[in-house]
């Protein structure tokens, strides 16, 4: 039987890491299956990525060029590989809900009693059902229930967060206009967030990150 430890060890080796197994539907077809979410935590994962073919090929969608292809070779059999940016959208979000460590946060993205806000999902392998063995999802609480002043809701120059998460195109437009603080530092949202500060991303990776997610030729 394929161990979790081993799948652990194949993300490592990329400069992934294996961020929890659940237990779900397959979106496509409503089968039960396992779902293996794959991602960055911090930025151990840039010196990987910019040692790849890919970082220097000229070519757009480097990150993703990059997971898809490693992830693609180095896939367990029985795996089939799911990109965030494939089609239709895989519910990247609702799967690491069921790992019970990550919650809501009012940035809409998904927050780490750990990591804070410094981790992303890059690619989740489907495995079918009873692949692996897992224990009961841990359960943590939100940092955010706790956290009273909420900076991170103050900081962002265009108020790009309402209750329903993060305004992406109003966050898109105000990266690619004039130089600005988030592309020169980071997002000053994610920065103003107490949680996980020692995996923030170094400068260098988290403007990489935030270009890529504005396309922002780089
Ligand atoms: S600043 Fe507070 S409310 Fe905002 S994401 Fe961080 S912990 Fe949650
Ligand atoms: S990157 Fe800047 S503009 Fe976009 S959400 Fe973060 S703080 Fe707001």
């Amino acid at each position: 039987m394929l161990k979790i430890q081993s799948l652990g060890l194949i993300c490592q080796g990329l400069g992934l890491r294996l961020l929890g197994i659940v237990s779900t539907q397959d979106p496509l077809d409503g089968t039960e299956c396992q779902i293996a979410l794959i991602g960055n935590i911090g930025d151990d994962f840039w010196q990987f990525l910019t040692a790849a073919p890919e970082y220097s090929d000229g070519l757009p969608d480097r990150l993703d060029r990059y997971c898809r292809r490693t992830l693609t070779e180095s896939a367990p059999k029985n795996a089939r590989l799911i990109m965030p940016s494939d089609q239709p959208y895989a519910p990247f979000q609702s799967w690491a809900q069921g790992l019970g460590t990550m919650h809501p946060s009012p940035l809409g993205m998904l927050i780490h009693q750990d990591y804070g806000l410094w981790f992303a999902f890059r690619a989740a392998w489907r495995f079918p059902a009873n692949t692996f063995i897992l224990n009961q999802p841990q359960q943590s609480t939100s940092p955010c229930q706790t956290c009273a002043d909420k900076p991170c809701l103050n900081t962002c120059p265009v108020s790009a967060f309402s209750a329903t998460g993060l305004a992406a195109d109003t966050c898109r437009d105000y990266l690619t206009a004039a130089p600005n603080p988030c592309i020169a530092h980071q997002c000053q949202a994610r920065l103003a967030c107490p949680i996980g500060e020692k995996y923030r991303y170094q400068p260098e990776a988290g403007q990489f990150f935030l270009k890529s997610f504005a396309r922002i030729a780089q």
